[in-house]
């Protein structure tokens, strides 16, 4: 008997500091896959985390579930990218109602106009104009994913002061890694011939990356929106391949592959591998995080682009 109860003690001593940190933790939502993976390299064991886009899906065109409306209205921290990019969440947080922290992560971040207002997704031949004056894919640098990290690292000590050293911590270790990556991509794309590097994609969420690391990305424009992307549109890019000797084009992982295959036919070229631009892969995929994300990437456009 006497052990019995020994038993129980420490069995409740043992579980009850447990759930009492459990029920404490803060519930952070994170609007799509990448900012998930860095609230969770932030957060670690110490947050209750929801991610509502998850892999291979395209958050721009994102529908809202009923369980998203719920995860929004218990939330303390959620955390988007901003510029336009989450078109599903003004109107979810107000379905919610919540009165959660509401941190758009790419403040402070250094952000690119976008001289065309705007940039192009195709399903099938389908072109649809995103509109966004300044360019949303601002993660797509490593100098500004560590902004997204430090901003995370402050709203989670804003909703969780007991745990701010172990944010702050996190946050220290993992950008350091960010930078080391930054380098290691910069050495990578440096060792590609100059008139080499160019690629194309269909949808071009990599004007970042083509500021930070000196790669060119050409993609097709549709002519207006919900139009067809015409034969003129596709005759153009076709142009400027054969004008720049682009040496490569990438299928991506939220992008219909009919339109980007027909333009490589058309310029001879092979389809080079898929790019990974708004979404993660699933966590047994080549993309699972947002490090082995741009480290894919870049791996997969210098093997491309090397000189044969
Ligand atoms: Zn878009
Ligand atoms: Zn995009």
């Amino acid at each position: 008997m006497r052990n019995l109860i020994a038993a129980v003690i420490s069995c409740y001593a043992i579980t009850y500091p447990i759930m009492a940190a459990a029920q404490e933790r803060p519930k952070v939502v994170a609007t799509f896959s990448i900012i998930g993976d860095m609230a969770r390299q932030v957060g670690g064991e110490g947050i209750d985390l929801t991610v509502l886009v998850g892999p291979n899906s395209d958050a721009h065109v994102y529908e809202p579930r009923p369980a998203d409306a719920i995860a929004l209205a218990r939330a303390d921290v959620v955390l988007s990218n901003g510029l336009m990019f989450e078109g599903f969440l003004t109107r979810l947080i107000e379905a919610s109602g919540t009165d959660a922290q509401l941190v758009e992560l790419s403040q402070g971040a250094q952000i690119l106009d976008d001289p065309a207002g705007g940039h192009y997704h195709y399903s099938g031949d389908r072109a649809i104009f995103h509109a966004a004056p300044q360019d949303p894919h601002a993660w797509q640098s490593l100098a500004n994913a560590q902004v997204y990290a430090e901003n995370i690292a402050d709203s989670l000590c804003q909703a969780d002061a007991q745990g701010c050293d172990t944010y702050r911590g996190n946050a220290e270790r993992y950008i350091r890694e960010l930078q080391a990556l930054d380098a290691e991509i910069r050495e990578a794309i440096d060792a590609i011939p100059p008139e080499r590097r160019t690629v194309v994609v269909a949808h071009n969420a990599f004007r970042y990356y083509q500021d930070a690391y000196g790669v060119t990305f050409l993609s097709p424009q549709g002519v207006s929106t919900e139009s067809e992307a015409s034969a003129a549109d596709v005759a153009g890019l076709i142009r400027q391949i054969r004008e720049t000797g682009a040496g490569a084009v990438f299928g991506e992982n939220i992008s219909d592959a009919r339109l980007i295959q027909r333009i490589a036919a058309e310029a001879g070229l092979e389809l080079a591998g898929t790019l990974y631009s708004d979404a993660l892969s699933d966590p047994e995929g080549e993309a699972p995080d947002y490090i082995q994300m741009m480290r894919h990437n870049t791996r997969s456009i210098t093997a491309a682009l090397q000189p044969r």
